[in-house]
């Protein structure tokens, strides 16, 4: 049992884990994709004081190396869902699971919009995690829908249970896929059932009979992440503590909304782990 983990990997998450580490806590980082924070994409950054002209990637980099040589372990994780099992947190990560007193979400702002069908038929053959539920669809005909590379990991390894899987990337690189995996460029309209089950993820050119549709997203809808936690607009809802509405669960960086700015996220990184420390100390 950790005192804490740390969900995330931009600056919020890094600045968290920093105070945590100074303030002797025992956590970890599960920084899921490392390519998927909207920094590495940022050429050139003025707003952010003491490192002008400095890209996105070398400031990540600068974060990370940071972290790194204080001992802090980062973990390439991405987390499914987290359980509130009262006094403390279970994690879902795909294969792992990890249990800790507490929780910084850092997760970056989750820009998206949800397929058609998408929320009614969640549970019902859509879902966000193909490591988690794959088993179920042994011998069955899936689609996985992806805007980043970690799709093909998990194509690839329903080719190996599922007798077909589509592959429909929303990136433009080519995936590296197995010849079991059928490539569809075409873009996503509806996703069709019963009422209780999918059976068919209609396309702007064809209509795919199947049986379940994995969405991996660069960003997990945050209701998706913790049953229960408060939203307000679509951010998670934090107090100036950079608590939410769960005893124990603290949120930083662009995941608690406006403005999405480093100086923000590193700034509510820091005020996250100091409540967190602050909340472990009155439970122990
Ligand atoms: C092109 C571009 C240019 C920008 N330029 C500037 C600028 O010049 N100045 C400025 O101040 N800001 C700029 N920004 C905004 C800045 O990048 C963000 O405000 C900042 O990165 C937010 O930090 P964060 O830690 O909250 O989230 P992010 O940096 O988005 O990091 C979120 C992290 O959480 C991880 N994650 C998400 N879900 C999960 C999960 N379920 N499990 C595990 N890990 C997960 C992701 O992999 C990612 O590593 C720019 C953004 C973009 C896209």
């Amino acid at each position: 049992m950790m005192d804490a983990v740390i969900i995330g990997g931009g600056p919020a998450a890094f600045s968290a884990a920093l105070n945590l580490k100074i303030r002797n806590k025992s956590f970890m980082i599960l920084a899921g994709n490392e390519k998927v924070t909207g920094l590495m994409r940022a050429p050139q950054i003025d707003n952010y004081p003491g490192m002008p002209g400095i890209s996105g990637t070398e400031l990540i980099e600068a974060y990370r190396r940071h972290v790194e040589e204080m001992g802090i372990e980062i973990k390439k994780d991405k987390v499914y869902n987290v359980l509130n099992m009262g006094d403390y947190f279970a994690l879902n990560a795909g294969n792992e699971f990890y249990d800790a007193k507490c929780l910084i979400i850092a997760t970056g702002h989750a820009k998206f919009k949800y397929f058609e069908g998408e929320r009614e038929y969640l549970g019902k053959g859509v879902g966000y995690c193909a490591t988690c539920d794959g088993p179920l669809y042994r011998n069955k005909s899936v689609a996985i829908i992806s805007q980043n590379e970690e799709g093909e990991e998990e194509a690839r390894f329903l080719s190996e249970i599922c007798s077909e899987v589509y592959y429909l990337p929303m990136y433009k690189e080519q995936p590296e896929l197995n010849d079991k995996i059928k490539l569809i460029n075409e873009k996503v309209v509806d996703i069709l059932g019963d009422g209780t089950k999918v059976h068919t993820l209609k396309t702007d050119k064809s209509e795919l009979k199947l049986d379940a549709v994995f969405i991996i997203r660069n960003v997990l809808p945050v209701n998706q992440l913790l049953e229960g936690l408060e939203l307000e607009e679509g951010s998670i809802k934090v107090d100036r503590s950079m608590a939410t509405n769960i005893p124990g669960v603290f949120a930083c960086g662009d995941c608690t909304g406006k403005p999405y700015q480093i100086a923000k996220a590193v700034g509510e990184g820091n005020v996250a782990a100091l409540s967190a420390v602050k909340y472990l100390d009155s439970v122990r």
